[in-house]
């Protein structure tokens, strides 16, 4: 099915920044079209309170925030589909995006795929993510105040969150699968020197035990030398074992950085594409806040706009 209609912006992702990019574009009268992905208001449907986002100062649930920015985009004039693009065409316009065998045109796409946090794969994952698992220590770390945590991971993102942490933990673990490390030595030396810091190596987590109304209470561990396994007391588990971009749809179309994420000009949301940006975690493997993916969605919008007042066809 090919939808005959030349939008004016096609939106492919809904976090943060996709549904501020949708709430511009929306205001600014170009009835975007939402295409909001497997994952529909993205990485904060997957916690629980957020509490660092202006506005709410007593907090609010990540995934009622995102019914409230898809709300607001709405209101303005957003089409929203719960549809995942498979596939898109930017060799010429207007561009192409597809959701399997549908076609859609526009002049412009805006791209806030976002990225996803690696994950380990237990079985308790699904469950206790949010309720003692989390991805995310800028967001999670506070409610962990004087609690025994646990992090995953030997690279910089686990030193990181480490260190983070500890302005909150009673103590903080790294978990490493061995006992050589990815991180940089400067970050693994403050982490070796930093007392409310262990570090276990040749270490990984087995299960965790805890509830959604408890939290967790202790997680199994499996060592890799001896084939031990050990029960380790502990309240919260964070991954800091990286993220991945959610751009395997425009690999080899748009210009990629070495780690996948899409490369914008400096300070906007211009691509390599004429008339194609990104916005968000696509586009930030650095800061990845929902308030600075929102920021980077206005820009988008903002951006869009502009190319179409100079280019329409
Ligand atoms: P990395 O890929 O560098 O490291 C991931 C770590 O997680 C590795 O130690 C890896 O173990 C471990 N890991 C991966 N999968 C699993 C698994 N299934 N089970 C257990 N352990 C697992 O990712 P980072 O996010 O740490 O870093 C990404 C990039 O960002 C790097 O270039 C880094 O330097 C940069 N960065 C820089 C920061 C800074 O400078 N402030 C902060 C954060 C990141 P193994 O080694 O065994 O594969």
């Amino acid at each position: 099915m090919t939808d005959k209609t030349i939008h004016k912006t096609i939106i492919i992702g809904s976090g943060p920044a996709g549904l501020t990019a949708a709430i511009y574009a929306g205001r600014a009268n170009l009835k975007p079209i939402v295409f909001e992905g497997n994952q529909p208001g993205g990485q904060l449907t997957i916690t629980t309170d957020v509490e660092n986002f202006p506005g709410f100062p007593d907090g609010v649930m990540g995934p009622e925030m995102m019914d409230l920015f898809r709300d607001q985009a709405k209101k303005f004039g957003a089409e929203c589909f719960f549809k995942h693009v498979t596939k898109v065409d930017f060799s010429a316009k207007p561009y192409k995006v597809f959701v399997g065998e549908e076609e859609y045109l526009s002049e412009t796409v805006i791209i806030s795929t976002g990225a996803s946090a690696r994950m380990l794969g237990l079985k308790e994952e699904e469950e206790l993510m949010g309720y003692g698992i989390s991805t995310c220590a800028t967001c999670d770390g506070y409610f962990f105040k004087d609690k025994n945590i646990v992090v995953v991971g030997g690279g910089d993102s686990a030193m990181e969150e480490a260190s983070f942490l500890t302005k909150f933990a009673k103590k903080v673990t790294i978990i490493h699968r061995s006992d050589v490390f990815r991180a940089s030595k400067i970050m693994l030396d403050r982490v070796k020197n930093n007392p409310s810091i262990d570090i276990l190596t040749n270490k990984s987590i087995d299960s965790v035990n805890g509830t959604q109304k408890d939290g967790i209470s202790s997680i199994v561990l499996n060592d890799s030398v001896s084939g031990e396994k050990s029960t380790f007391v502990c309240e919260g588990v964070f991954y800091g074992i990286g993220h991945t971009p959610n751009t395997a749809q425009f690999k080899n179309i748009i210009d990629l950085d070495d780690n996948g994420y899409i490369l914008t000009k400096p300070d906007s949301s211009l691509t390599n594409i004429p008339g194609i940006f990104a916005c968000g975690d696509v586009q930030d493997d650095h800061y990845r806040q929902a308030i600075t993916a929102a920021g980077s969605g206005c820009m988008a919008a903002i951006d869009a706009e502009k190319y179409l007042e100079d280019n329409s066809i």
